[in-house]
């Protein structure tokens, strides 16, 4: 959409739940605000000798509940509203999951399959060299997110590391397990997305594995979420990635589709019963439940009026339109919100962190009985508010995280 900035969706939310709520303007309008934002000019020696200059951001939006916590994103569309909005976006998360960070974001106007090995690397290098007087421990911790991965997160504690002159692997979350890295963390997105869908589907009365769950994206995300529900007997009818996407009514095998998209188009895949589909169709597929794995801005107010699914997953951050929102709403359609359905990641990525702090390393068992207790407790609270204003769980779920960020602004006041 021309013009659309994701910023001003995060800021047409938050007023709709300060208003729900009756909060005065001096509660929360600090809340509106990133409190710092950095752009940075990243020069790299490409491979061929040539020298190119890639844009960088770092966006803490907040750090009043602790310190700032996100995800750098390597791809072409970013930019400054959209670090901004998936900024505050983690300030939202992390608030109604209940964990003691703040929000931040940040991110590369790069296409990372374009570059080689070395490239990335130096990329990564010079970019955390010129983020480093934000980052760290105590201030604010990247993590992975489009485009970015353990072996980035890895570089990122090196240089920040060899900055400093000794380890410091609480820097960032996402790791490999040999440095640092937490079990349970390369699937916990996809694991609190099935968590929370099935805690949703219960309260309705339903279970997942009578259900027909249609999955976009492939990635950490979708292709976790997608692997973990057929583990588990449910029947996936479609899943896509960039090529497009595959449909089934009886049920993917989503391992075997998984395994042969690393190498080929989706699109080359043949068996019987299997058709290929378009994202659009996809997204207006013959499904119960709709796991949004991609990007922002999937379902359009276009989208939104053909859905048929009676309950979207959001397992991407904004996936969403603000239009596309209301006509689901009014379609009676439920949607589990980004900031509850995805937190997942970020909630393991306090798990190591908190490993880091204190150098010990949890089973992967402890992490994910802490991953579903958290997700579970966060769930009641959201769902509670839903039942009791009969308010959409998107609304209700940014009411629990303001009312939490609320009470923090209190108590500490503003400096000076
Ligand atoms: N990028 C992930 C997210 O959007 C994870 C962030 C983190 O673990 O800090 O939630």
């Amino acid at each position: 959409m021309s013009g659309y900035n994701p910023y001003d969706n995060f800021l047409d939310v938050l007023d709709q739940a300060a208003k729900e709520v009756k909060l005065h303007r001096n509660d929360y309008e600090t809340i509106k605000y990133p409190e710092r934002e950095l752009k940075v000019s990243i020069p790299i020696e490409m491979d061929d000798g040539s020298l190119r200059v890639f844009e960088g951001y770092r966006v803490q939006h907040s750090t009043l509940r602790g310190p700032g916590k996100g995800g750098i994103r390597y791809h072409p569309d970013v930019n400054i509203d959209e670090v901004k909005a998936l900024a505050a976006w983690m300030t939202f998360k992390c608030a109604v999951v209940n964990i003691p960070y703040g929000g931040a974001k940040g991110g590369i106007t790069v296409d990372p399959k374009t570059l080689s090995q070395n490239e990335l690397k130096r990329l990564t290098r010079r970019y955390t060299a010129m983020i480093l007087p934000l980052i760290g421990p105590e201030r604010d911790i990247p993590a992975p997110d489009v485009g970015t991965n353990a072996q980035v997160m890895d570089w990122i504690m090196d240089t920040y590391s060899i900055m400093k002159g000794y380890t410091v692997p609480g820097v960032v979350t996402g790791k490999h397990i040999d440095i640092g890295g937490s079990l349970g963390r390369a699937e916990a997105t996809g694991r609190g997305v099935m968590i929370i869908t099935e805690e949703m589907l219960s309260r309705l009365g339903k279970k997942a594995t009578d259900c027909r769950i249609a999955v976009q994206g492939m990635g950490n995300v979708g292709g976790i979420s997608a692997k973990l529900f057929a583990a588990t007997g449910c029947k996936i009818t479609a899943i896509s990635n960039v090529s497009g996407g595959l449909y089934c009514p009886t049920g993917l095998d989503v391992a075997e589709v998984i395994e042969f998209a690393k190498t080929a188009p989706i699109t080359e895949y043949k068996k019987d019963g299997v058709s290929y589909i378009t994202n659009e169709e996809l997204l207006t597929s013959d499904c119960d439940v709709l796991v949004l794995a991609a990007l922002e801005n999937q379902v359009t107010a276009d989208i939104a009026k053909k859905v048929k699914a009676t309950m979207i997953v959001e397992g991407a951050n904004g996936p969403t339109t603000v239009e596309a929102d209301k006509i689901l709403n009014k379609k009676g359609v439920i949607i589990v919100p980004d900031i509850l359905a995805n937190a997942g990641g970020v909630v393991v990525s306090y798990c190591e962190w908190v490993q880091n702090l204190q150098s010990l390393n949890w089973d992967e068992n402890d992490v994910n009985v802490t991953l579903k207790k958290v997700m579970i407790r966060a769930f009641d609270s959201v769902y509670e508010i839903s039942k009791q204003r009969g308010i959409p769980m998107r609304l209700a779920a940014y009411i629990v995280a303001l009312e939490r960020l609320c009470i923090s602004r209190e108590l500490r006041g503003i400096f000076p």
